[in-house]
This record gives structure tokens, sequence and C-alpha cells, in this order.
């Protein structure tokens, strides 16, 4: 068997190793530069690759073409493939069909990290042989070649859903669908749910698909599921009370969770939900739910200084999630937003930013939007592009009782090199500046 592989990161890197393993014969071809330390983990395993354009001879003569999540569809060595009859599939499906543990998969456009940490937290908690792989960081293929486990809980991305044929999780769950990714689904909503719903489009009976009830996006594209498929629709509403009833007779109290924000409980009734149906201890789910952290980046409150929160909400790239860390927050928030702007609309935000949001700070290069919809609104909205110089700002003006959050919903590649190191450089820049006082 000739496998061959489009683009050379995590996912494509972690097939070619599923692929060595299982004896095939694999060739990784990247249009760019292969990353060094990609290179010395290929040359280890003894895997060909190509770098700085594909040999289009070589690939066509494969019998399966993997291809990563990060590769479009538009690309000439794409087309060309296509053309020439090959079935081209992602990294996700190719390890799913060598998988023979239960997958449990979550999508969505918000929450599914956040999600899949504390599915993947519960389950641990209850001694179950799990691994939690995908778009979360090490990949599906890259785990399922070290080996295979009982369950497996995967963060899929629309991305990595597009080139799926025959992925049938066992239990699966679509968060939401909010409008994100828009240049890769042609800025068709319609395009990018579907994408999202392929996540079912092998599942059967006898397996558990979870929708948000709450979501109008969600209701309006469930015409992409298998005929005949019946969804289960959680209502987020009935985790915003203190007690949350199990399908199997369990209660859980959900007031103790560290997690903030109605958007989190919504998070917590998929995981329970998802736990639920492969078997759920109330005891030990209780005490999970109320030991696991918000992962970094995610409402993360990291410091608190004369009486004011600070919390790094840098994941927060789209207006959607901005909304939900605001519901979240009190009424004296100071509001740090910008980045590189992937086709905002303020307007869902807007009435919740005049309510809760006392100063405005910009983080980014180009605020021009910003300041345009929200100038109105505020006497001065400060630019910076140093996050020393801006949390020196932000010190000085925060008082008792305050909410420092940054939660952009931008893009960071403006200034900095994704939103990690956004997040990790503003958490160094307001220690700093706490620790100068
Ligand atoms: P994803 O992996 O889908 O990007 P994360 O869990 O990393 O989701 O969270 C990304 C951002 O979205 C964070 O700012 C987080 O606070 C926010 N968020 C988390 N869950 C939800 C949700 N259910 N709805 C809306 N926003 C959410």
């Amino acid at each position: 068997m000739k496998v061959s592989i489009l683009g050379a990161r995590e996912s494509g890197v972690g097939a070619a190793l599923l692929a060595k393993k299982l004896d095939y014969q694999v060739l990784v071809s990247d249009h760019g530069q292969i990353p060094e330390d990609f290179k010395i983990e290929l040359n280890k395993h003894d895997v060909l690759f190509e770098e700085s354009g594909h040999t289009i001879d070589r690939l066509v003569d494969s019998d399966v073409i993997i291809k990563s999540p990060g590769v479009p569809e538009h690309v000439p060595v794409v087309q060309a493939l296509r053309k020439a009859g090959l079935e081209i599939i992602s990294e996700l499906e190719f390890a799913a069909r060598h998988c023979h543990g239960k997958i449990l998969a979550i999508t969505g456009s918000n929450g599914k990290t956040t999600t899949t940490s504390l599915l993947y937290h519960l389950m641990l908690a209850h001694d179950y042989d799990v691994c939690c792989a995908g778009n979360i960081g090490t990949s599906f293929a890259r785990a399922l070649a070290d080996r295979d486990h009982d369950y497996w809980v995967l963060e899929v991305s629309s991305f990595q859903l597009d080139d799926v044929r025959g992925f049938r999780p066992n239990v699966a769950a679509i968060l939401n669908i909010t409008e994100d990714h828009m240049d890769r689904y042609h800025y068709d909503l319609a395009l990018y749910a579907e994408a999202k719903y392929k996540i079912a489009g092998s599942m059967q009976a006898d397996d558990h698909l979870y929708l948000n009830a709450s979501d109008p996006v969600s209701r309006e594209y469930q015409k992409y599921l298998p005929e005949g498929f019946s969804p289960k629709w959680l209502d987020a509403s009935s985790a915003l009370g203190d007690t949350l009833e199990m399908v199997s007779g369990g209660r859980l109290d959900l007031s103790k969770m560290k997690l903030l924000g109605e958007h989190n409980r919504s998070n917590a009734l998929f995981a329970l939900m998802m736990l639920d149906t492969v078997g759920l201890d109330e005891e030990k789910a209780q005490s999970a739910l109320e030991s696991f952290q918000a992962p970094e980046h995610r409402l993360e409150l990291f410091a608190e200084h004369g009486g004011v929160r600070f919390i790094n909400d840098s994941k927060a790239t789209n207006v959607d999630s901005v909304y939900w860390a605001l519901k979240a927050m009190p009424q004296d928030t100071i509001l740090i937003l910008g980045g590189k702007d992937k086709g905002n609309d303020y307007t869902p935000i807007a009435s919740l930013i005049k309510e809760k949001v006392k100063h405005l700070v910009c983080l980014g290069v180009d605020n021009e939007k910003i300041k345009k919809d929200f100038g109105n609104h505020f006497a001065i909205i400060p630019e910076f592009q140093d996050p020393d110089l801006m949390s020196q700002y932000i010190l000085a003006k925060a008082e008792t009782g305050d909410t420092v959050l940054l939660s952009p919903a931008c893009a960071s590649f403006d200034l900095f090199d994704n939103y990690q190191d956004r997040g990790r450089k503003f958490k160094q820049a307001i220690n700093k500046a706490i620790d100068k006082q």
C-alpha cells in the first residue's frame, strides 16, 4: 500500500508514523519548508519526504492521499490529485480506520478544547483506559501509532472533517456553530455547517450524537444529518442551576465547578452527557468536576492583586467567544480587544460592552474598526502594541473590584506568533507590572 501525505505538521507527521507502523510505503510532501524537528522525526523513522514543492508524478502513484487539515481544497496539488481520481482522506479518517477503541469526538466553533479536556479529565477519574488527541495537541494518528486505547476522546476541527468518508464516532458532539474560518468556506455558513455535521455522516442508530438545542445554526442545518438518524438535543439552560440530573440517574452539583460562565455550563453538560453514555459514577464525576481547571488561555484567572482579577482569554479569537466571556464578567471590566481581524462584526457584543466595560483597550496594529464601533461610547480607547506598556497603563487605571480581561476577538498574528504567545506575554507583562507596584 502506498500512502502519500500532503502537509508535514503534527497531523501529517502523525499519519506518516502510523502508516509506517502499518508497513505502508510512505511519502510526505510539503509545499513549504518542513520544520526541523519534524524532519528529524521523519528521518528517524525512515520516512521519505519532499519539501518546498510537490512532485505530482510521485503523488499520483499512491493508493491513498492523506490531506493535512492545513492544506486548503483549492490549491493546485489537491485539484490535480482529485482530477487524477485519487482517494483523498483526512488524517482523522485514516487513523479511525485503524482504531479499535471507542471514539468520543467533539467539534463546534467554540468550546472544543475546554469540553475535550473536561471529558478526558472525567474519564481519567473513572480509570478508563483513555487517550486524548486530535486538534487539541497530539494528533490522533500519532497517538494511535503509539498504542490503541479502549476510549479515544478527540477534539475535531471542521478542517479535519472536510475529508472524512466513513468516520464513525460512537459518541459525538457539535457544541455550537457560529461564524468562524469563513475564508476557508467561501464565506458560506452552510458549507461550514455541513463540514461540522460530517462528524455524524456515518453514525448509526446505536451511536450517540449530542447537539445544542439553543443554537439556531445547529438547528437550521440538521438537514445534513444522515437520513433517519436521531440526535439528542441538549438544552444548555438545564445546566444553569446548581443540580444536573443525569440520564443514568445520578445527580451532580455544578455550582462547585471552577469554570466561569454560562458557556462553560453548556460545555460541562456536553462532557457529562457524553460520559454518561460510557458509564458515570456520581462521586467520581463530582470530584473530577470540582478539580477541573480551565485550560490555559480560556477564561483563565491567573492573578489577583489589590482586589483586581486578571483573566487571560487569548483563545477568544472570534466575537462569539468574547460574547460569552463578557456574559461571565461582572460590571467593572477592563476589556482588551484587538489583533488580526477576521472580518469581525461587533454588533453582538455592543450592548454587553456598554453594560459591563468601563475601559476598552486595544492590543493590535490596526484598531480602526474597534475605534469606529466603540469610539462614541468611550472617551478614549488607548492603543498598544507592547504588552508591558499596556499592563502598566491598566494597573494604573484598575480599581478594587475590577476585572481585567484579555478577550481579543481577533487572531494574534499581527503582533504575536500565535494565541498562546499572546496569552503568555500578556500574563508575564501583567505579573511584571504587579511586581513593580
Ligand atoms: P475551541 O477549542 O473550540 O477554540 P476553547 O475551549 O479553546 O474552544 O475556547 C475558545 C474560546 O471560546 C475561549 O475564549 C472560551 O472562553 C470560549 N468558549 C468556550 N466554550 C464556549 C462555548 N460553549 N460557547 C462560546 N464560547 C466558548
